[in-house]
């Protein structure tokens, strides 16, 4: 393969390679899967990116350092794949389709052959220990377990300073949620517990192949310190948990449950200094750290 802007001659025709040509378009994307007999499948997810220029723009939107290791999750085809290989970052992708694991290390090895591509075939909500190394997350995560492999990962790979991920526009918009917004949930707090998270642009469904029926936003999550606290990050989660089961309830209501009973709730709730009649949609991660401690 020429080098991109590079004059080659192939077969008697001189071609230039436009820049662009690393990466998959809609016309490879189609030949590709069409190769691999692959249909894609609403199960695991399967919208593939087809257009370069999105490609890119999620490659800046990850800040990441010069060389930085990346884990991808659900690299497919090997759209986004390549698109981080192209900025010089060595990638170790995790793909639960065997046929699109098997597949991708030619399809990469075809475009950029002096890359560093290690393929895992497995399932990112429970990931080999020879997953260690990555310091960044950049993935176009398939829907239904966005949130899981997202919260997943953050456990698992103490090394992982930062997330781009892409979701789906609702889940982006509930993961940056703040306390109070009509959508701060339980993904909200649980990520907060790990990262600061922000918003990082909506992506057009035209780019993806099949076009999904939802919107897609971009979401980027860069590590910070838990809440200083004596509990447990289970302790803490089972709070959360029991608070935003009956949401529209008071916190006395919503933990009488997980403390024994109303008044048992309500004197620890007191005792983090936390407003027993207050909502748990109110609350901040560290607020949730202070209840699961309270003795
Ligand atoms: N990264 C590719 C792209 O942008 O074109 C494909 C993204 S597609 C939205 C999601 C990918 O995740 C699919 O390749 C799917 O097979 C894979 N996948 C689904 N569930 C997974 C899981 N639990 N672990 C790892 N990969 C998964």
């Amino acid at each position: 393969m020429p080098e991109p802007g590079r004059p080659a001659t192939w077969g008697g025709r001189q071609t230039v390679a436009m820049a662009s040509s690393v990466l998959l378009g809609p016309a490879e994307i189609r030949l590709l899967a069409e190769g691999l007999g692959v249909r894609p499948t609403k199960t695991l997810g399967q919208n593939f990116l087809h257009d370069p220029n999105t490609i890119r723009r999620i490659v800046r939107t990850a800040e990441l350092e010069p060389g930085e290791h990346v884990l991808e999750v659900g690299p497919g085809l090997g759209s986004l794949t390549l698109g981080l290989l192209e900025a010089g970052h060595p990638v170790t992708a995790v793909e639960i389709d065997p046929v699109l694991a098997a597949a991708l290390p030619a399809t990469v090895a075809e475009r950029l052959p002096e890359a560093s591509l290690t393929v895992v075939e497995a399932d990112a909500l429970h990931l080999p220990p020879l997953v260690t190394t990555p310091t960044a997350l950049v993935a176009n995560l398939p829907y239904n377990v966005a949130v899981p492999v997202v919260l997943t990962l953050l456990e698992a790979l103490p090394l992982l300073r930062s997330c781009l991920v892409m979701v789906q526009a609702e889940v982006a918009e509930r993961l940056a949620a703040a306390p109070g917004s009509k959508v701060y949930g339980v993904p909200s707090v649980k990520a907060a517990w790990y990262a600061d998270t922000t918003r990082a642009g909506a992506v057009p469904r035209a780019v993806f192949w099949p076009v999904p029926n939802v919107d897609s936003g971009l979401v980027r999550l860069v590590r910070r310190d838990p809440p200083l606290t004596s509990a447990t990050r289970r302790e803490v989660f089972t709070v959360i948990d029991a608070a935003f089961a009956q949401r529209r309830k008071t916190l006395r209501a919503a933990l009488a449950g997980w403390a024994g009973s109303a008044p048992e709730a309500e004197r620890r709730i007191v005792a983090a200094g936390v407003d027993p009649s207050a909502r748990g949609e109110t609350l901040d991660v560290g607020a949730f750290a202070a209840i699961a401690a309270a003795r």
